[in-house]
C-alpha cells in the first residue's frame, strides 16, 4: 500500500494553475523534485504544462521554476579549469547551426565553452541531433569526462544529464509532445536552468523572432529576452541577449548532416552571407562578455582572425575527436550520412521570393524524418534541404528554389509540397529589408 505523506495534492496544483492562480516556491520545488524523480507521472505535468501554457506563470513563479530546475542536478563548479567560461544559447530556429561553429570558435580564442545543448524541439532543429550525425560522436559524457575535454581543449558540447539539468531534459520532451513550446516563462525557465548549471561567467542569448521562432512578434521576443537576462543577473551571470530574424531559415542548408556541412564551411572561413554574419556578431559578444575583445568591432576581427587561419576549425576537429567522433569528416564531410536521393524544386512562375514560410520548412524536415514527430521516433541525419534562393531574390520559371534530400518517396511527397506552399512569390520584390540584429538587451532592472 502507498502512503503519501506529501502536503502537496498534484490535482490540486493543476487546478490552480489552470484557473490562474499561483502555485508558491514549495509547490513548485516539489513538483519539479517529484518529476525528476519519477514519483508524479508524465499525465499530471503535461496537465500541468498545458495549465501554464493558456494561463502563463508570474515573475516570482518563473524564477522559482527556473531555479528549482537548475537544481534538480549538480551546479558546476569549473574553477579549477583555467579561463572565463562564456556560453551562447538560442531559443530555436531553422537552419540555426551558430552552436557549432561558436563552440570551437570561442574556445580557439582562448574562452572556455562548456556548452549543453539540447535536441530538436517542435519544428525547429536540435544541436544534439546535429552533432550524431557526426559517426560516432558522444553527447552523454560524465561530469568527469567533460571536464576532462573541456581542460584538453576548450569547449564541449553535451546534452542534459541525470547529473546536470534532469528536470529539463523530461521537462523539454514532454513539451516536445504536448504542443506546450510557445510560453515565454518555460522557455525561460528550460534555457536558463541549464545554463546557469554550466557554472560559467558569462552567457549571449540569442532570441529569435519570426515565422520559425516561438515568439513570432517582436515585442515577445524581448520579453523571453528580457525574463532571461534579468535571470542571470540575479544570479551573478553576465549576459546580453540578441533578438535575430528567424523569418527563413538561417544559411541555406536545413538538416542535421547538412548543417554540419554548412558549419563547417563557415569554419573554413566561406558560408551564406547571414549565417557568417550571425556567427561573428555572436562570436563577437561573447569575447566582449569573457573579457578577450574591448569592444563588439575588436570581437568580430578576432572572430574573422580565428576563421580565417584555421585554428577554429582545428579546434572543431580536436573537439570531434575529444567526443569520440570521426574527425575526418572535417577535411571530408561527404563522409557523414548522406541521402540516397536528391530532388529540385523548381519556380513556377518569375518574379520574387517575398517570403519563405520558416516554421513549415521546419515542418517539412520533420516530414523527410530530420526530427521527430512522436515520442521514441528515430531520426534520418542525412535529410533536408539546400536553399537556392531566399527571400529578396528575383526568380524565373524553372529556377531551382531548393534541393530537398530524402531517403523515402512517401516522405518526400509529403515535404514537397510543404516546400512548395511555403514559398511565396511575386511579381514585385518585397519592399522592407528586415535587419539579421533587431536588437541588443544588455542589461535589466531587478524585479
Ligand atoms: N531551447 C531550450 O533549451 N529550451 C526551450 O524551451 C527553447 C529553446
Amino acid at each position: 500500500m502507498s502512503c503519501n505523506t506529501s502536503p502537496f495534492h498534484m490535482p490540486e496544483l493543476i487546478r490552480r494553475k489552470r484557473d490562474g492562480g499561483e502555485l508558491s516556491h514549495d509547490e513548485i520545488e516539489y513538483l519539479i523534485g517529484s518529476f525528476t524523480q519519477g514519483t508524479v507521472p508524465d499525465y499530471q505535468v503535461a496537465a500541468w504544462l498545458m495549465a501554464v501554457y493558456l494561463r502563463g506563470l508570474s515573475r516570482p513563479e518563473t524564477a522559482d521554476l527556473t531555479d528549482a530546475m537548475m537544481r534538480s542536478g549538480e551546479v558546476l563548479d569549473l574553477s579549477t579549469i583555467d579561463g572565463k567560461k562564456v556560453d551562447k544559447h538560442s531559443t530555436g530556429g531553422v537552419g540555426d547551426k551558430t552552436s557549432l561553429v561558436l563552440a570551437p570558435l570561442v574556445a580557439a580564442g582562448g574562452l572556455v565553452v562548456p556548452m549543453i545543448s539540447g535536441r530538436g524541439l517542435a519544428h525547429t532543429g536540435g544541436t544534439l541531433d546535429k552533432l550524431e550525425s557526426i559517426p560516432g560522436f558522444s553527447v552523454h559524457l560524465s561530469l568527469a569526462e567533460f571536464r576532462g575535454v573541456l581542460q584538453r581543449c576548450g569547449c564541449c558540447m553535451i546534452s542534459q544529464t541525470a547529473e546536470i539539468a534532469p528536470a529539463d531534459r523530461k521537462l523539454y520532451s514532454l513539451r516536445n509532445f504536448t504542443s506546450t513550446v510557445e510560453n515565454a516563462s518555460l522557455i525561460c525557465a528550460s534555457i536558463m536552468s541549464k545554463k546557469l548549471a554550466e557554472g560559467i561567467d558569462a552567457l549571449v542569448l540569442d532570441v529569435k523572432t519570426g515565422s520559425g521562432a516561438f515568439m513570432k512578434h517582436e515585442e515577445d521576443a524581448i520579453h523571453v529576452a528580457d525574463l532571461m537576462v534579468e535571470t542571470a543577473k540575479r544570479m551573478g551571470v553576465r549576459a546580453t541577449a540578441l533578438i535575430t530574424d528567424m523569418d527563413q531559415p538561417l544559411g541555406s542548408h536545413v538538416g542535421n548532416t547538412l548543417e554540419v556541412e554548412e558549419a563547417l564551411a563557415v569554419l573554413r572561413g566561406g558560408g551564406a552571407d547571414d549565417l557568417r554574419a550571425l556567427c561573428l556578431e555572436l562570436a563577437a559578444w561573447m569575447f566582449c562578455l569573457g573579457g578577450r575583445a574591448p569592444t563588439v568591432q575588436c570581437g568580430k576581427q578576432l572572430a574573422e582572425d580565428l576563421l580565417g587561419s584555421g585554428a577554429a576549425l582545428d579546434k572543431f576537429r580536436q573537439m570531434i575527436e575529444l567526443q569520440d567522433g570521426d574527425p575526418s569528416i572535417v577535411d571530408d564531410p561527404k563522409r557523414l550520412p548522406q541521402s540516397h536521393s536528391a530532388v529540385d524544386i523548381k519556380a513556377s512562375q518569375d518574379g520574387f521570393v517575398v517570403s519563405i514560410d520558416c516554421r513549415h520548412m521546419g515542418i517539412a524536415c520533420l516530414a523527410l524524418g530530420g526530427g521527430r514527430e512522436h515520442m521514441g521516433d528515430s531520426i534520418d541525419h542525412a535529410v533536408g534541404f539546400v536553399l537556392h534562393k531566399k527571400v529578396g531574390d528575383a526568380v524565373a520559371a524553372g529556377e531551382v528554389l531548393c534541393t530537398v534530400h530524402y531517403n523515402s518517396e512517401s516522405r518526400l511527397h509529403r515535404a514537397r509540397k510543404i516546400v512548395e506552399e511555403s514559398y511565396r512569390i511575386l511579381p514585385d520584390a518585397p519592399s522592407k529589408h528586415r535587419p539579421l540584429v533587431r536588437g541588443v538587451i544588455r542589461d535589466v532592472q531587478l524585479r
